[in-house]
């Protein structure tokens, strides 16, 4: 704080005392003058008084009184008081109960006063830096508590998602290796069909384990992705996703129904959206229902206040009740009908989030599932 920042008030019923000390000290610090204890609580309420000077015989109440007084609400200014040899015993109480930085006897030596004022400067600046020193110190305490907290929590996850990523490629490896040795000591008058169903169930391991690495590199590639905000053109994105699962019967047993209706300007990060729609289409279509025909994925998305909202609705297999809760979380599978990873949704779930969006589900078993999107406009 420089010296001329430096708030003093000065307190005095004798008018001559105050015009002297303003005159005495104008030039060094802020000064103001109260001539009575009400004139001061005004000028302490409305600036921000560092030092108070009172006089300790007032007509109305002492200094020792009035300091008593606005301890409370102005806890860190210093003060001191101005009195004479015989209040002593005010002095000490003074000293006990508002803590005052020093007591003066009167008539004051300008010399004498201009020290005790610089050193009562010291003490308040030093006081304040303390005090900025500990809430910033609380403030970082807080920050470590909360970074240690997701830590463990991280550590936590890590720990879940090496054991699952070591089962979950054990498990293809293991069987691929046994039908493998099968094959190797089948006996040579082994009939062909038996050798081919040994190469399907192998192929099939195969197929499984490649659908699960490709979904942990999707994972890490959604978790590491470098956003890039662009003006998205819906139709074109949904068609181009749609494309992708022509050779998986998309368009031949598979319909897909379209409404989009985009009226407004729409930023946000094409990777991630691609990433969530990709998704949805995948499980659409993964657990529709053979005995459909046909199976129809019907897509709707329309502008909303915020940006846009969409839907992604099938009329599949649908999701029991109690698993409609868990299907977001890492590796969760909700049932045996496909080769999946259990990542799908946990990646949906890790984009939805950095696109700041919402995602929720209506099912209903034997007869579809809806995905609904809210995605905020992104600012350029
Ligand atoms: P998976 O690799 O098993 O498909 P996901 O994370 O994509 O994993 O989905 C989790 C579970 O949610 C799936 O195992 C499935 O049971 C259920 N699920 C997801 N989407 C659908 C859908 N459209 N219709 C029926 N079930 C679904």
């Amino acid at each position: 704080m420089e010296t001329e920042k430096f708030n003093i008030l000065y307190v005095d019923d004798e008018e001559d005392n105050l015009r002297i000390f303003k005159a005495s000290f104008r030039r060094q610090f802020n000064i103001f003058i109260a001539s009575d204890t009400h004139i001061a609580k005004e000028i302490l309420q409305t600036n921000d008084i560092h030092l108070i000077i009172s006089d300790q015989r007032m007509p109305e109440k002492t200094g020792v009184e009035f300091l008593e007084e606005i301890v409370t609400d102005f806890p860190d200014v210093v003060r001191i008081i101005l009195t004479a040899f015989s209040d002593t015993t005010d002095i000490i109480r003074a000293i006990n109960k508002v803590g005052i930085y020093r007591y003066l006897t009167k008539p004051w030596d300008i010399d004498d006063l201009t020290m005790t004022i610089k050193s009562a400067m010291n003490n308040f600046m030093l006081k304040r830096q303390n005090k900025d020193l500990i809430v910033n110190l609380q403030i970082i305490n807080e920050e470590l508590t909360k970074t240690n907290e997701d830590l463990k929590q991280r550590n936590k996850e890590l720990d879940e998602y090496v054991y699952r990523i070591s089962h979950e490629v054990r498990a293809p490896v293991s069987s691929i290796l046994g039908l493998f040795y099968l094959l190797k000591n089948h006996e040579n008058n082994s009939d062909f069909t038996t050798i081919q169903n040994y190469l399907h169930l192998i192929e099939q391991n195969i197929i499984k384990l490649d659908v699960f690495i490709r979904s942990v590199l999707q994972y890490s590639a959604t978790k590491n992705f470098e956003s890039q905000i662009e003006e998205v053109d819906f139709d074109k994105l949904i068609n181009e996703c749609v494309k992708e699962f022509f050779p998986y019967g998309i368009n031949d047993k598979i319909k897909i129904e379209k409404d989009i209706r985009i009226s407004q300007p729409f930023l946000s990060d094409v990777g991630l959206l691609k990433t969530i729609f990709r998704n949805l289409l995948e499980n659409a279509i993964k657990y529709a229902k053979s005995t459909n025909s046909p199976n129809i994925i019907n897509i709707q998305a329309h502008s909303t206040e915020k940006g846009v909202a969409i839907s992604f609705a099938d009329n599949g297999i649908g999701i029991p009740k109690q698993y409609q809760s868990k299907i977001f979380d890492m590796f969760y599978r909700a049932n045996d009908y496909s080769n999946g990873s259990g990542l799908g949704l946990y990646i949906v779930k890790l984009a939805v989030e950095r696109l700041n969006a919402q995602i929720s589900l209506e099912s209903e078993e034997d007869k579809g599932t809806t995905f609904f999107l809210e995605i905020p406009c992104a600012t350029a």
